[in-house]
């Protein structure tokens, strides 16, 4: 079957095929998908135009059992999904089905949730009057998604989308169209009518820019970086259309004194070195107080030596590859830019051999410790997005808060401490949409909201209940009985 564009119910080849390629194989072709065209993205958006009426006041036992029956396959098939995604994004396998299956779960939440959507009724100050504050759908929403959740991003964009009523056009990454494509076809065996979710892929500046000002996208829900997002909100804000944007990090992890130093090493791995470094929750800057630090980069040190780097798909490997040349080409940049700025390296530092010794071709780099490094440099101020974490030495808990706040992002940061004066007086005071104690800054749960502060969100949370902020409008109605 050719990998085509979903519009209006029909599978429709682009005018043009990307190919989708192994970053941990590149002479690895997955598949070549279609690319659409600005044509091809009016039809679809008309398309969702179409069947908005009816689905937005159909039986919402309906949606229930279509984004039930879609969480169901997704979990059946986790293990062959979860290869897919290891492929084309470079995740390990294991990461991998567990992103797929986070994906199948979130369907399964919404399923719920859409039999929840509740409102209000109060007396009105006027007498004899009833007001009732309802939720009403959006519209046909645009959802734009970033490469390194290929199918968990989707999902909790669509999920909650479909769920309280809208019509989607969907435009996925170009890197990593293969799981968002399968995603679709699941979807659209799902009992879901014609033309109520629509697919296009292809490149953002050729149908990702039209999707946003498309005058019949009522609204726009957005996942990538700082610089396109803040493009997006413009051209939304520029034609009334509802924004909500979920940006980049520069996550800081405090690691105090008196922390668990096995459990805070662990966990400073697991979040700024899995997955590649690639998540905007990784933790890339580690904020150590000084009666701990030097145990602390010794142990990290002699961690990260054991740590695997290779295929994605190989049993035994940690740490897959960058997603891409460019995305490798970054964090071996940002790698020189820290050492020229005074930066010590203390593991790690290049690209990297795949260690089962396959000879195969792909993006891999070393997973990176720098030490020696200040608030004000490059590296602890701008994010890498790759397996680059860099050590910031401080006196006390007071300083690593000031340390941990001091950057343009917001969206997670973690402590590591024993101490539960510390632990409380964290969760207040961090400036960011989400604190872990003891635990990894990546890592969410699905039925929470989830998003940040300052740079790193823009517009209302997404996911749990609070996805319906986003996702619905309200209408207050007024009745004299
Ligand atoms: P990106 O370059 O901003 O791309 C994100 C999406 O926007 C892609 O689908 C891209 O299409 C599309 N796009 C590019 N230019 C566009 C335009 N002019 N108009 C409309 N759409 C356009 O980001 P990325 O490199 O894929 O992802 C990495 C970034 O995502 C990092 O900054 C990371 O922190 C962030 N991220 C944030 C979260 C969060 O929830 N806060 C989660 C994951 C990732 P193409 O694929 O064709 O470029």
């Amino acid at each position: 079957m050719p990998f085509d564009n979903l519009i209006a119910g029909e599978w429709i080849a682009g005018p043009q095929r990307g190919q989708n390629r192994n970053p941990s194989d590149t002479a690895d072709l997955i598949g070549e998908y279609a690319q659409a065209d600005a044509a091809q993205l009016d039809a679809a958006v008309a398309a969702a135009q179409a069947a908005f009426p009816a689905w937005s006041t159909g039986s919402i036992q309906a949606r229930s059992d279509a984004l039930d029956r879609i969480g169901a396959e997704i979990l059946a098939r986790r293990e062959e999904l979860g290869v897919l995604l290891a492929r084309e994004e470079g995740k390990t396998r294991p990461e991998a089905i567990g992103e797929v299956t986070r994906s199948g779960q979130i369907f399964k939440f919404f399923a719920g949730e859409c039999l929840r959507l509740s409102g209000e009724t109060l007396p009105s100050v006027r007498t004899g009057v009833g007001v009732d504050i309802t939720r009403e759908p959006m519209g046909v929403v645009g959802l734009i998604t970033p490469w390194n959740f290929p199918i968990a991003i989707p999902a909790w964009k669509i999920a909650p989308a479909l769920a309280f009523g809208n019509c989607v056009v969907f435009k996925p990454a170009d890197l990593v169209p293969g799981s968002a494509w399968t995603l679709a076809e699941i979807i659209h065996r799902s009992g879901i009518p014609s033309g109520v979710f629509n697919l296009v892929m292809g490149r953002g500046s050729v149908i990702g820019d039209p999707l946003v000002q498309h005058p019949g996208i009522a609204a726009l829900s957005f996942t990538g970086s700082v610089e396109v997002g803040r493009r997006i909100a413009l051209q939304c804000a520029e034609r009334g259309a509802k924004v909500q944007l979920e940006m980049g990090g520069k996550n800081p992890q405090v690691v105090l004194d008196d922390a668990d130093l096995a459990q805070a090493v662990e966990l400073c791995v697991q979040s700024a070195f899995f997955s590649t470094g690639q998540r905007c929750t990784a933790s890339s800057r580690l904020i150590v107080t000084e009666g701990i630090h030097d145990r602390f980069v010794a142990a990290m040190r002699e961690r990260m030596a054991g740590l695997r780097v290779g295929d994605a798909l190989h049993a035994g490997t940690d740490v897959g590859p960058a997603a891409s040349e460019a995305q490798l080409a970054q964090d071996l940049r940002y790698i020189d830019i820290a050492r020229e700025e005074g930066a010590t390296l203390a593991a790690g530092g290049g690209a990297a051999q795949c260690h089962s010794g396959s000879g195969k071709t792909g993006f891999f780099v070393t997973p990176t410790l720098l030490t020696d490094t200040t608030p004000a440099m490059r590296i602890n101020r701008e994010e890498v997005f790759g397996p680059v974490a860099s050590v910031i030495r401080v006196k006390d808990y007071d300083e690593a808060l000031a340390v941990a706040n001091d950057t343009p992002f917001g969206l997670s940061a973690g402590i590591a401490t024993s101490s539960l004066r510390h632990a409380v007086h964290f969760k207040r005071h961090a400036q960011s949409g989400m604190v872990m104690v003891n635990l990894p800054t990546a890592g969410v749960d699905y039925h929470v909201p989830f998003g940040g502060r300052k740079a790193s969100s823009y517009g209302p949370r997404e996911q749990g209940r609070y996805a319906q902020e986003f996702f619905t409008t309200v209408k207050t109605a007024y009745t004299l009985a």
